[in-house]
């Protein structure tokens, strides 16, 4: 299938299988997974089953996915979950200054309960330094929260040697793994974590769903107070189809990691390559390495983002800027602003992030779009 779709960082399209394996739950199979009889029994054995293709992914126990209503939740989940949980242990968290805002926001809302925050710095590349995060770890640190790979920049973090600092101060680490699930190989007893965040509809599942894997021996707080399911971490009745769905996406994901990540890294690679090649005055932000397969982050010097935007669209390309612009922010990326850009370099930053439906006739159709509009726009 061609798609002008470059924006596979923000959402994916629904998969067929998925959706055809959710639809039974919507219509004949609609019990309440905790009814005792056949209805119900058979709608539990979706979400268990469901549950095991999750945890599969990422190489954990079934036993240790809570599912949730999408990567927000997990993030707030994992951070409130953790804080409340264990407070008597101490009241510092540390985190990174390019986390989503679902972590973020979660940071500030504890800041406001009398939690300490420490947000860490990150380098040029988007890395976190591990000496600085060693000296913010103090008695009194909890939790650790850094994501596996930036939604804007594409970077992995060294998670695994995150892990190992934290389990020498025993404290627990939260990783947001929302971008890398589905791009790139995951196995949370190398990493190491003690929780991760997933979410559907980042690959390839459906909105709204999305899961928590909290390692066994580590208790959190529930978010949401009602019913006993989900092992009393996450209230209310189960979005059995949405579940559904994320197990077959996970499990889709699961089967075709390998020949997925090569094909991204080829769109990305020759996307990088041709704009370096065509375009003068770019500079791409970010690892070059250390990178997910299917994301490419320029500046375009001297041209707005919105406007590239704006232009794209017209041509039917969907992509991503460097601003919050899109949520009414007009104040340049956090992200973008912390690894060092100036905010006007920041704002003439395009975001592209490939999936599988693109050829590399889509990316040759982006590239002469591009290389004409950021002409355009540098004659004005
Ligand atoms: C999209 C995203 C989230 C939020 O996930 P939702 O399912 O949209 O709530 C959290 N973290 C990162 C890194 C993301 O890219």
């Amino acid at each position: 299938m061609n798609s002008k779709y470059f924006d596979n960082a923000a959402t994916t399209r629904v998969k067929e299988e998925v959706l055809n394996s959710m639809i039974p739950y919507y219509k004949a199979e609609f019990g309440n997974p905790s009814s005792m009889y056949t209805l119900g029994r058979s709608a539990r054995r979706a979400v268990e089953d469901a549950r095991k293709k999750v945890a599969r992914l990422i190489n954990s126990d079934s036993k240790e996915i809570i599912f949730t209503a999408g990567g927000s939740e997990s993030d707030n989940t994992a951070l409130k979950g953790i804080a409340h949980r264990y407070k008597e242990r101490g009241n510092h968290i540390i985190t990174s200054k390019i986390e989503h805002h679902a972590i973020l926001n979660s940071c500030k809302s504890l800041e406001k309960e009398g939690y300490k925050v420490t947000y860490l710095n990150v380098n040029k590349e988007g890395l976190v330094n591990l000496e600085e995060l060693r000296n913010a770890i103090s008695d009194d640190t909890i939790l650790i929260s850094i994501m596996l790979a930036n939604n804007e920049i594409g970077t992995i973090q060294p998670i695994k040697d995150i892990t190992k600092i934290a389990k020498e101060h025993n404290i627990i680490v939260h990783t947001d793994a929302v971008q890398a699930c589905g791009n790139i190989p995951i196995d949370v007893k190398k990493l190491g974590v003690d929780l991760l965040s997933l979410s559907g509809h980042k690959l390839y599942g459906p909105k709204g769903t999305g899961a928590l894997y909290c390692k066994s021996g580590i208790d959190i707080n529930s978010l949401i107070d009602g019913g006993h399911q989900e092992k009393g971490k996450r209230a209310g009745t189960e979005n059995v189809a949405g579940i559904v769905g994320l197990g077959t996406a996970c499990e889709i994901a699961n089967n075709s990691l390998n020949t997925h990540e090569k094909y991204l890294r080829k769109l990305r690679d020759y996307y990088i390559s041709e704009v370096e090649r065509k375009i003068e005055d770019v500079e791409l932000n970010g690892s070059k390495q250390l990178r997910l397969p299917g994301n490419a982050n320029f500046s375009f010097k001297g041209v707005d983002g919105e406007g590239i935007l704006l232009k794209l669209d017209q041509v039917g390309i969907s992509a991503s800027s460097g601003s919050a612009c899109s949520t009414g922010d007009p104040a340049p990326s956090h992200v973008l602003t912390a690894i060092g850009l100036d905010d006007n370099t920041a704002k003439s930053a395009l975001r592209v992030t490939f999936g599988e439906d693109n050829t590399v006739d889509d990316v040759d159709y982006l590239l002469n779009n591009l290389e004409r509009i950021v002409k355009e726009l540098r004659i004005k």
